[in-house]
């Protein structure tokens, strides 16, 4: 039998080792670019973080969130570790849960799938872009502009449209869609967002720890902490990603509230600005050896004190003033960036459309998907990559005929 598999991605190659593992399954892995796991290798930070302890707990998103359960239960957090350990990759797990390859280099992860797939009976065809995609009477037709491979079941894991430099597109949502298949409304998730507050530009590149809470209309929509970066555009970083699902949709004024010494209160910081004034520091420097210098400077100013008073001559207000914004300082939020700079796809395939205990369609038999291509999407912190491994698994096996 020939399993084919559209995508060497993170769900494609999970897929493939899964097939594979059927001796009397020949599996056929196409993909369009020129190696495999191009978008693995970049996640991360370059780090990847290929899974959480509590992924098991929830996190997960789309119509039918509790489609994703079968498939994490079938390959569950403590099952993918030991595969991996298994094919090779040392991890290692941070007080949060986030998994990382001990060596901290996505490529281990991407490296050690390459060799794994290295096997007689399976056939890695890159730079096969599938165009196309037919029944035929003994199966599918996969054709790319130059080839045509017949296969007698077909996973489509072609990913989703998030992160286009790095290979994501609408093919698969495409190829899924020219068998009957319904798409929900696409968008971007895991995402920085925009703010037309002119500081974020100066701020540029400046990091810092923080709680930041997204509100609609004044309501509390999401709120976290970790580390915070200003973009040229808006606000990017780990707690952002975690909280930017579903902001600026739908209307409203979407403001968010940064709370820049989460681990000290208001009475403290006040103090320490008031024990400031014994020195012979300007009020540039109010800030200095708490926050970023630039994010000092810039938080001082927005609350009208000029750079060049001496902080002795500051009165005790001008000091609360500044306590309010280092403890509770508001940006107003315009939109998420575009897909490009997205991490995650939101939406995707109908789940309604596949059998969750096998992946496999309910319109066409045979015909299997995996992955973000469907619409299911995690929280931050390695849960879509856990999707990814598990679904795929799970489609492979039952496309292999080894469930
Ligand atoms: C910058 C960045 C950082 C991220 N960091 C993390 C992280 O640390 N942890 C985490 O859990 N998630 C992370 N993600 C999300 C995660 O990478 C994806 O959710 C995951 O890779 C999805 O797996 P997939 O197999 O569905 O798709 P992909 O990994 O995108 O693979 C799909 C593959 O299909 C190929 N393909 C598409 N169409 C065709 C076609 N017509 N013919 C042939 N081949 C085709 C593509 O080239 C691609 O190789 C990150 C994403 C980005 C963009």
């Amino acid at each position: 039998m020939v399993v084919g598999i559209i995508g060497a991605g993170a769900s494609g190659m999970a897929a493939a080792l899964a097939a594979a593992e059927n001796e009397n399954v020949q599996v056929v892995l196409m993909e369009r670019q020129a190696r495999v796991g191009r978008k693995l290798a970049a996640t991360g930070n370059g780090r990847c973080n290929l899974t959480n302890l509590h992924a098991m707990e929830g996190g997960y998103h789309g119509e039918d969130a509790a489609f994703a359960e079968t498939a994490l239960a079938s390959f569950h957090v403590e099952e993918t570790l030991n595969w991996f350990q298994g094919l090779g990759l040392y991890t290692v797990a941070e007080e949060s849960g986030r998994v990382y390859p001990y060596s901290d280099q996505a490529n281990s992860v991407v490296d050690v799938l390459r060799f794994a797939l290295e096997k007689p009976n399976i056939r890695l065809s890159t730079g096969f872009e599938v165009e196309k995609v037919k029944r035929c009477e003994s199966g599918f037709r996969v054709e790319s502009a130059e080839e045509t491979v017949i296969c007698d079941r077909l996973i489509v894991a072609c990913g989703g449209l998030a992160g286009t430099k790095l290979g994501g597109s609408m093919s698969g949502y495409k190829l899924l869609r020219s068998f009957g298949h319904k798409c929900t409304k696409l968008r971007p998730t895991l995402v920085q967002l925009k703010s037309d507050w002119s500081g974020c530009a100066s701020l540029k590149g400046v990091r810092a720890n923080c709680h930041a809470a997204i509100y609609r209309n004044d309501q509390l929509h999401l709120g976290s902490e970790g580390e915070l970066q200003f973009t040229e555009h808006g606000l990017s970083g780990p707690v952002m990603f975690e909280i930017s699902r579903d902001a600026c949709q739908g209307g409203g004024r979407w403001v968010c509230a940064l709370d820049f010494l989460p681990e000290k209160d208001g009475a403290w910081l006040q103090q320490e600005l008031m024990r400031r004034r014994n020195t012979h520091w300007k009020a540039e420097d109010l800030l200095t050896g708490i926050l970023h210098n630039r994010l000092g400077r810039v938080l001082t100013q927005a609350v009208g004190i000029s750079g060049y008073v001496p902080i002795a001559q500051l009165e005790e207000e001008e000091l609360s003033a500044v306590v309010n914004a280092v403890k509770h300082f508001e940006v107003t939020l315009t939109e998420p960036m575009g897909m490009d700079a997205a991490q995650v796809t939101a939406g995707g395939i109908l789940t309604a459309e596949f059998n969750p205990a096998t992946m496999e369609s309910r319109l066409v038999p045979g015909l299997y998907a995996c992955g973000e291509v469907l619409d299911i999407d995690g929280d931050c912190g390695g849960y879509n990559l856990q999707w990814a491994w598990s679904s795929g698994r799970l489609a492979g096996k039952s496309a292999g005929g080894n469930t």
